[in-house]
């Protein structure tokens, strides 16, 4: 993982300002200089950069540190602390609620993972006892049936989707309802993707939502496009009410940390990230356990 790259990097520079003889100002600036490196070359936006240097700079007062403080052990929480706060949305994840039908519609621009990731979605929820089921209103997508309907059938998901319907929008409405019928309590659905932002898609978008009304509107988003990741989720969010966001293939890119702290930015947290391309490549995302383990 690429990412564990960024992590053994700030863990180097979190080491060498523990193994100084005396922490000092200058030591911690140091430290605070080689994370901003490794950060900025995962491509975390300069600005957020600056915000943990000054943050963790603001919080270790040296002339104020009592004698006897662990000034090792303080600094390292300070930056870890920090680097939490670069992966917080500030904002919690929509709930969803057992016994009820949670209607999650996906959206995404085509070739992110959004397919994958519904499947994806779709299988860990399963396995923790929901009873779930996945719709495709991907009509734009010669294919897009198919590949949903493989995945389903190997992970046992129930499905409904057509060959021959040209509606996204009727399809949706289907498939919905005839799922809240047999009282599923997960309904996915797999939405059109286009390759760029434009307008046919974001009009698509708000149509499905509407007709469908969802409880959740979940962006999914390829982790390769690293900061670039502001502008796409802040246009997904103006045209829908995008309520978390899946960050997909953290498994194989540089950009990753830019593309995690990018969408933090915008306000939606992220919920589950994609590290591959099997059905369990898939991981509930959480701040704190997420650097833990980006740190060992
Ligand atoms: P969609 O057009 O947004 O529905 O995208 P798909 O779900 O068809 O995914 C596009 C490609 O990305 C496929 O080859 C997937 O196997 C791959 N993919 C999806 N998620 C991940 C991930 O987390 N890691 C990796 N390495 N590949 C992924």
């Amino acid at each position: 993982m690429v990412l564990g790259d960024l992590g053994k990097r700030i863990n180097r520079a979190i080491r060498l300002m523990s193994d100084a003889t005396v922490i000092d100002e200058a030591v911690v600036k140091e430290m605070l200089n080689e994370i901003a490196k490794a950060l900025l070359e995962a491509d975390v936006n300069i600005k957020y950069v600056a915000q943990l240097k000054n943050r963790v700079l603001n919080r270790v007062k040296f002339e104020e540190l009592a004698a006897g403080v662990n000034k090792r052990k303080m600094i390292q929480g300070a930056v870890v602390d920090e680097l939490c706060a670069l992966l917080d949305s500030g904002r919690d994840p929509v709930p969803l609620k057992k016994g009820k039908p949670n209607v999650i519609m996906f959206v995404g621009l085509q070739g992110n993972g959004k397919t994958t990731s519904c499947v994806k979605y779709a299988h860990y929820h399963q396995r923790k006892g929901w009873k779930t089921a996945l719709v495709c209103a991907d009509t734009f997508r010669a294919g897009a049936f198919d590949q949903l309907k493989q995945n389903a059938t190997k992970a046992r998901i129930p499905f409904y989707g057509s060959y021959t319907e040209t509606d996204p929008v009727k399809l949706a409405i289907e498939g919905v309802n005839r799922f809240k019928l047999d009282k599923f309590e997960l309904i996915i659905v797999d939405t059109s993707g286009r390759h760029k932002q434009e307008k046919a898609l974001f009009e698509e978008m708000e149509q499905m939502s509407e007709a469908v009304n969802p409880n959740d509107v979940i962006f999914v988003m390829d982790s390769s496009i690293g900061q670039a990741a502001e502008d796409q989720a802040k246009a997904f969010r103006s045209s829908v009410s995008v309520g978390s966001v899946i960050v997909t293939k953290l498994d194989g890119h540089a950009k990753g940390g830019g593309a995690l702290s990018a969408v933090s930015g915008t306000g939606s947290p992220i919920t589950f990230i994609g590290i591959g391309e099997h059905m369990t490549d898939f991981e509930p995302f959480n701040t704190q356990s997420f650097v833990g383990r980006l740190l060992g």
